[in-house]
């Protein structure tokens, strides 16, 4: 049973309504790629370094998506969150940090989406989990990919916005900001969407931090309207955070990833 303060509980609700304001204000802002037509963009709540009672009061409160960078907090979060959770109202679970491939096995047990494929490798072996997970399921040896309600593993391609150095593939995280090259990004699209238990959704960046946000989110929608001309349906852009989400907003986002505005300071690794 995960237990929390009432204390704690009304801190993080007063947080995430103030996040749900400032995205529902953000979303008026017309100015670049964003109709009046367009969606709300989706929060996901990063709840890394954050404990399961805490993922759990967010869910008492509604919140059905959050992040995560490392596997083996995620894994053991998602399995106490498990029993908390609903089975027929689950949360959804975005694994949003630097991947090793080996890690693929045990992230496709609770991952719903891996918003940080940068590379052809990772995709390969996270289509490789997905199968295995897939295969011990139907001969009845294990519990269900986590995605397989849903069709397939959710991926977005990482794409890397630092104009000067061309990222390296696999040091996408957010210390590294990496990613695939915006010229790399179509090609690793067409490999991922021949993997089968994939599926691609679209795209995420974490901007640089030498460059203005206004200029890094323009170039991911740019790199995003690229992508749909082969890939209508992957319409995510997954963009903005605590200290840029008005920016990412205007250039498009269909997604925005919040973790400290919402949870508090995060303890310095
Ligand atoms: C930690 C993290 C976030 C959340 O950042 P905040 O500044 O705390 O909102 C978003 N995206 C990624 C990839 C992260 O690693």
């Amino acid at each position: 049973m995960l237990m929390y303060s009432e204390a704690r509980a009304k801190e993080l609700s007063h947080h995430l309504q103030e996040v749900q304001a400032q995205i529902a204000v953000a979303s008026q802002d017309l100015s670049a790629v964003r109709a009046r037509t367009s969606a709300l963009p989706e929060l996901t709540v990063v709840t890394k370094f954050f404990p399961a009672e805490d993922v759990a009061a967010l869910y008492d409160m509604g919140v059905r998506s959050v992040g995560e960078n490392r596997d083996q907090e995620a894994g053991g979060k998602a399995t106490q969150l498990s029993l908390h959770a609903h089975s027929d109202d689950p949360l959804r679970w975005s694994f949003i940090g630097q991947l090793q491939t080996n890690k693929a096995k045990s992230v496709v047990k609770y991952a719903h989406e891996v918003q940080s494929v940068d590379r052809l490798s990772l995709a390969e072996s996270l289509s490789k989990a997905y199968l295995n997970q897939l295969k011990r399921y139907e001969a009845g040896e294990g519990p269900a990919p986590a995605s397989l309600a849903n069709g397939g593993l959710k991926c977005l391609i990482q794409v890397g916005l630092n104009p000067q150095a061309p990222s390296t593939a696999g040091q996408a995280s957010l210390g590294a900001r990496g990613g695939a090259s915006p010229e790399d990004t179509l090609e690793l699209a067409h490999q991922i969407s021949r993997l089968p238990g994939l599926v691609l959704g679209g795209v995420m960046a974490v901007p640089p931090l030498d460059q203005s946000a206004d200029v890094a989110f323009e170039r991911l929608y740019k790199t995003a309207e690229k992508l749909w001309g082969d890939f209508p349906e992957a319409r995510t852009i997954s963009a903005g955070m605590s200290s840029d989400l008005e920016a990412a907003i205007r250039w498009g986002s269909t997604n925005v990833r919040v973790g400290s505005h919402i949870m508090g300071k995060r303890p310095m690794l």
